[in-house]
């Protein structure tokens, strides 16, 4: 193996660190201590286990959790009503609807009445097109965490080729246009690419966020390039492994993300972050 590992854990420790003391001069300066309110709704255990992270994470960075569990029953009208209680609540700040919500409801409806100000998922429609256009806006956490990720490597992204696989509005999308601000030269592919392995192969930035275990083989890393592996995929022995053979493309990368301990614990040390702007912002 030849490639460095990019340390996504130790680098998830310091940004949350420095959080915790954002966090702590905010509640001593100016008596506001950030609020999160995660909105489950259903059993699902993948979910669960997401939210009880995210609430851990919250109490551990000094910021408050307010956790709200509804069942898998929960009608359009209830969801809805809840979503404007907490807008309406001043001792939240950020708000998050935790994904996939019960069939009977209408998401996206839910996402798009979330004030954009507490939207610290990124996800309604205000933030994604104040991102595409250059303005300030609350950006989806894994993205971010996916660029820092790719800093610690080169501190200056202009002019760098880089090739985001996948195109999903919550990973692929915004990513490509974060790192278009960076200056880098950006190609997005998906699943009608044609010749991904020749575009793939270009990267000097390569990022997989597409969900199918080792759909990127070594032949499709340049030499000396930066890997980012979004993926997560659960394989049969109950392991996971990322988007990317991680073995046969630690031979040519020089940089690479593991999983799990790469981009998954830069995602929540993102959400704190966007908290605490959000909570800034209305100090
Ligand atoms: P998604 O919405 O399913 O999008 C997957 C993307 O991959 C789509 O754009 C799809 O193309 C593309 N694709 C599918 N097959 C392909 C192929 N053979 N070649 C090239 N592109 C292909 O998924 P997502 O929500 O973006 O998530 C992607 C992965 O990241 C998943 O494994 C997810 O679990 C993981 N994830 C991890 C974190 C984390 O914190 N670590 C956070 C979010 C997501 P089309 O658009 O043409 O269908």
């Amino acid at each position: 193996m030849s490639a460095r590992i990019i340390d996504g854990k130790a680098i998830a420790a310091e940004l949350r660190a420095k959080v915790a003391a954002e966090v702590t001069r905010l509640s001593t300066q100016h008596g506001v201590t950030p609020g999160l309110a995660v909105v489950l709704a259903g059993n699902n255990p993948a979910s669960e286990s997401y939210v009880g992270s995210k609430a851990k994470a919250t109490k551990e960075a000094g910021m408050t959790s307010f956790d709200h569990r509804l069942p898998d029953s929960v009608s359009q009208a209830e969801l809805m009503a809840l979503v404007n209680k907490l807008n309406a609540d001043p001792a939240v700040h950020g708000i998050l609807v935790q994904l996939p919500l019960p069939q009977q409801i209408d998401a996206q409806q839910v996402l798009d009445a979330v004030d954009p100000t507490k939207d610290v998922d990124g996800f309604h429609p205000v933030n994604a097109g104040r991102l595409a256009s250059g303005l300030p806006a609350l950006v989806p956490c894994t993205p971010l965490g996916c660029v820092l990720l790719a800093k610690t490597v080169h501190p200056s992204l202009a002019g760098l080729d880089a090739v985001v696989i996948g195109r999903s509005n919550i990973v692929g999308k915004p990513l490509a246009l974060l790192l278009l601000q960076k200056d880098a030269t950006v190609t997005i592919c998906h699943s009608k690419s044609r010749d991904l392995e020749k575009i793939a192969a270009s990267a000097d930035i390569l990022v997989a966020a597409v969900g199918k275990a080792k759909l990127i083989t070594g032949r499709m890393v340049k030499p000396g390039a930066c890997v980012i592996d979004v993926g997560v995929n659960r394989l049969t022995d109950g392991s996971l492994a990322g988007d990317v053979d991680f073995a046969a493309a630690s031979e040519i990368a020089g940089w690479i993300t593991p999983v799990p301990g790469g981009v998954g614990p830069m995602t929540i040390a993102m959400l704190l972050e966007n908290r605490v702007r959000a909570a800034s912002a209305v100090k």
